[in-house]
């Protein structure tokens, strides 16, 4: 490969015109469109979603790594403080959504990009609140809690990174193929949607329950101390 070539090829693969280094729209970068700025024909560099994907996917399980580790090390200190270490897991989410869900769903059609990035992005907000119980739970574990709320907050940010990953290579792979998007899709931001105030309802309600709880145990042990 000539140095001109190596030189287009990287464009390519950051998703820019090898004629005029303008972003490519997906039809351009998989499906053999002319660039939309200079009309350069794209298709002797053009990427599979493999390709495409590649760049990303090399770093991407180190950083995933590390950030899990900060979660876990944030943990051991904020899991003392009742619910204080949410904070962890929703830094945790935006740093998916900002590393991973918008540097790959930008090369996607307009339609699919606003449907991957909420479907990842509510899915993640599903997922935070549905583990928060779980992790506050560990609280009564005492002094156990915090390494064992840094664990399970540690797993969840490499699971949900990696579920993220898995969707929207899914979505790149479809994209490449031009496929449109299935009304089923549509259907699940709202179906998501509804699952994320549901679980909300029934964490908040769990919380209350439990406040409740302590609220009625405490009452009890001032009558029964006299006070
Ligand atoms: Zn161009």
């Amino acid at each position: 490969m000539t140095q001109l070539a190596a030189h287009r090829r990287a464009l390519v693969a950051r998703r820019r015109c090898p004629a005029c280094a303008e972003i490519l729209a997906a039809r351009s970068l998989f499906r053999d469109a002319p660039c939309g700025r200079c009309n350069a024909q794209i298709s002797t560099f053009a990427l599979s979603a493999d390709d495409a994907m590649r760049p990303l996917s090399r770093k991407i399980w180190t950083r995933v790594a590390g950030v899990a580790l900060l979660v876990a090390v944030g943990y051991l200190f904020l899991g003392w403080v009742p619910m204080l270490g949410t904070i962890l897991l929703i830094a945790a989410a935006a740093w998916i959504k900002l590393g991973l869900i918008y540097p790959v769903s930008d090369g996607f059609s307009p339609a699919r990009r606003v449907v991957s990035r909420w479907t990842a992005k509510l899915g993640l907000a599903v997922v935070i609140v549905g583990s928060v119980l779980l992790i506050e739970a560990m609280t009564l574990l005492g002094p156990l809690g915090p390494p064992a709320k840094a664990l399970l907050a540690a797993a969840q940010t490499v699971v949900s990174a990696g579920t993220v990953g898995l969707y929207l290579r899914w979505q790149l792979r479809r994209e490449a193929a031009g496929k449109a998007l299935l009304w089923m899709e549509w259907g699940m931001v709202l179906g998501i949607t509804a699952g994320l105030l549901l679980t909300t309802a029934v964490v908040v309600g769990g919380l209350a329950a439990l406040a409740h709880a302590l609220q009625g145990l405490l009452d009890n042990l001032t009558v029964w101390l006299g006070a």
